[in-house]
């Protein structure tokens, strides 16, 4: 009764932006969920790739309730200890000298090229502004991250976009080398596509790319907004390449499950920033950056011990899908990733693949048009990937 009546009101009250599913959640702990009527649901989608260490890790819960009491916000006109902690951290576990916080992903994204173009005008020249994104890749939502974002889908009717940005194939470093003109200042790219269908670049392509930047004098902007903070075995994806990014832009995982982004990068770039270059009221905030200290220092204790077992249980999770490609080769295309960012291409449509997933306690989600998608907690055990795994195997008995 209470979730046809909160379900009602969902349609009624909120913008009609979302194409959700029909349950209302209420709680989560570790890998599950809760809904309003009662049932339990394995969470394979952990919010998007944000539960990095699942729902309400009790270090994130008491982290964030010591800092309520303590103090919620202040402005970025005064210092504040978390903030600062949390920036340490950062740096001290990345290829970056300094952070900036702001809110959410497209936020860091447009901090990313707002740095960006200003290092190129102060360094390189008036007309180098042109930043040369990948086709299928996916920035965020608001006008800049948009228009970098290279997929028409979602740009449809939000002209005009913001200029300055030239897409190519992804993968493809030919097509990238030819891209490069008098008016280029940077490259960004997701180090594995994420929104795009979970497409994991061939060996050689980021070396390549940024071999390229280093030779044409321009930055390389890694986009690991979905990608970094342990999902994919590393603290962040691009440690896989062996190589570094000049800007890195972070936000999903990053708070435990609170909305915050940053945007971080060598100190030779970020000297172009001054007072007043660029702000966000909320950005690192106390209460957002509290819990994200609490978990990054859960991802790196142990000698970070649960991104290695996020390789491994990775591993298990492809494999266990890669025997349903075999047993379901008309309708499963290709299973591929990298830790726990795995996606399996379908023949077809995959949302009334998630549906049926629902329905039998797993949540997962479409992503790209045909490719499942998990990206569960990193927290997440063999036996929950045994469950998933069988419970695909059955929805793939009905559907395939
Ligand atoms: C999700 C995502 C974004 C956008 O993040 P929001 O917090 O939704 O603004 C940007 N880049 C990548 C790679 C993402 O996966």
């Amino acid at each position: 009764m209470e979730t046809k009546r909160l379900l009602e009101q969902s349609s009624k009250y909120l913008m009609n932006t979302y194409d959700r599913a029909p349950i209302v959640l209420r709680k989560g702990r570790g890998t599950r969920v809760y809904s309003t009527d009662g049932r339990e649901y394995l969470d394979f989608a952990g919010g998007i790739a944000v539960n990095v260490i699942g729902h309400c890790h009790p270090r994130v819960v008491i982290a964030i309730q010591k800092q309520a009491q303590r103090l919620l916000h202040v402005s970025n006109l005064y210092h504040t200890e978390p903030q600062i902690r949390l920036a340490r951290l950062l740096v001290e576990n990345s290829f970056a000298d300094k952070v900036f916080f702001c809110n959410s992903g497209a936020e860091a994204v447009e901090g990313a090229v707002k740095l960006a173009r200003r290092y190129a005008r102060e360094h390189l020249g008036e007309g180098r502004f042109e930043i040369i994104t990948a086709f299928n890749s996916f920035h965020g939502r608001t006008l800049a991250a948009l228009s970098a974002t290279g997929q028409a889908k979602f740009q449809k009717g939000f002209e005009p976009l913001v200029p300055g940005f030239r897409h190519v194939p992804y993968d493809d470093l030919e097509a990238m080398r030819e891209a490069v003109n008098e008016r280029t200042c940077a490259v960004m790219l997701e180090p594995i596509q994420g929104e795009g269908g979970v497409r994991v670049p061939s060996e050689g392509y980021l070396e390549g790319v940024r071999r390229l930047c280093d030779e044409a004098g321009l930055l390389l902007i890694l986009d690991e907004v979905q990608t970094g903070m342990g999902r994919t075995g590393r603290l962040f994806a691009y440690e896989h390449f062996g190589i570094e990014p000049d800007i890195m832009t972070l936000s999903k995982g990053l708070g435990g499950g609170t909305p915050i982004g940053a945007v971080l990068a060598r100190d030779r770039v970020v000297e172009v920033f001054t007072p007043g270059s660029h702000a966000s009221t909320f950005g690192g905030n106390p209460l957002t950056a509290r819990a994200a200290v609490a978990t990054l220092e859960t991802l790196l204790e142990d000698d970070g011990m649960l991104m290695q077992e996020c390789q491994r249980l990775g591993e298990y999770l492809r494999r266990g899908l890669l025997r349903l490609k075999e047993e379901f080769s008309g309708t499963v295309v290709e299973v591929r990733g990298l830790g726990l960012m795995v996606g399996m291409e379908l023949t077809k449509e995959c949302t009334p693949f998630v549906k049926a997933c629902m329905e039998r306690g797993v949540l997962i989600n479409c992503t790209a048009g045909s490719t499942l998608r998990f990206t569960p907690p990193l927290i997440v055990t063999t036996e929950e990937i045994d469950t998933v795994v069988d419970v695909l195997e059955g929805v793939f008995e009905r559907l395939s």
